[in-house]
């Protein structure tokens, strides 16, 4: 079961539950683009790296943040975001030093960490361009000239050396926004998102709860 299909047994309603599934779609597509773009680009993280959610909190849409606060109450861990302990100077707070993989919400992690060195976005006259994380390696190859590869990629670089473009981040910005507008409005810090939001689903379950049905 999804996440967005878990939370559905625990809220006892549907209305929350239905929209984030629209976003697993979104997430579904980026991750699809993103496998296909990955197979023929050059680059990948090296194992155990997680430089880019250190010193960076990221900023989401309160349908982000109720994705994310969704998995903390379905493993019961809620309490943890309205702790007042919820914040780390060096790094993202989501993200823990030890072990190989760094972020403790990798299902729902925010669309801002999904495209991050995976996607490119758009230059003033709206082309494509891509460029990489500065501490993403270079897969073994025919790759001569290894330093030239980290620069800012124009679109036609990308036809001519790539079969696959990367994917557009702006054109996934506008299906998560297009998702529901009034869940997107604004972009907020994820310190003070993610306590808004567990408090909106616990809110939610509790007036659809049978006991306090009206
Ligand atoms: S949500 Fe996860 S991937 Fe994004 S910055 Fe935090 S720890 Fe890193």
């Amino acid at each position: 079961m999804t996440i967005a299909q878990r939370l559905s047994t625990v809220t006892h309603n549907d209305r929350i539950p239905s929209i984030l599934q629209n976003l697993e779609q979104v997430y579904a597509e980026l991750d699809e683009e993103q496998k296909k773009w990955s197979a023929v680009s050059p680059f990948h993280c090296p194992p155990g790296c997680g430089r880019c959610c250190e010193h960076f909190i990221p900023d989401v849409w309160e349908i982000e943040a109720l994705y994310i606060a969704a998995q903390f109450l379905i493993e019961g861990r809620d309490d943890a975001l309205l702790s007042s302990t919820f914040s780390n100077a060096f790094a993202c707070p989501l993200f823990r030093t030890e072990g190989e993989f760094h972020c403790t919400v990798y299902e729902t992690r925010p669309l801002v960490c999904r495209v991050f060195g995976f996607a490119g976005d758009r230059d003033k006259r709206g082309n494509l361009r891509f460029a990489p994380c500065r501490f993403m390696a270079v897969k073994e190859g025919n790759w001569k000239e290894e330093s030239l590869l980290q620069k800012m990629w124009t679109k036609k670089e990308l036809s001519i050396y790539f079969p696959v473009l990367p994917p557009d981040m702006t054109i996934y910005a506008r299906k998560v926004q297009a998702i529901d507008p009034s869940w997107a409005i604004e972009l907020e810090s994820l310190v003070t998102a993610l306590p808004k939001a567990v408090k909106k689903l616990r809110l939610d379950s509790w007036f659809s709860s049978p006991d306090h049905a009206a």
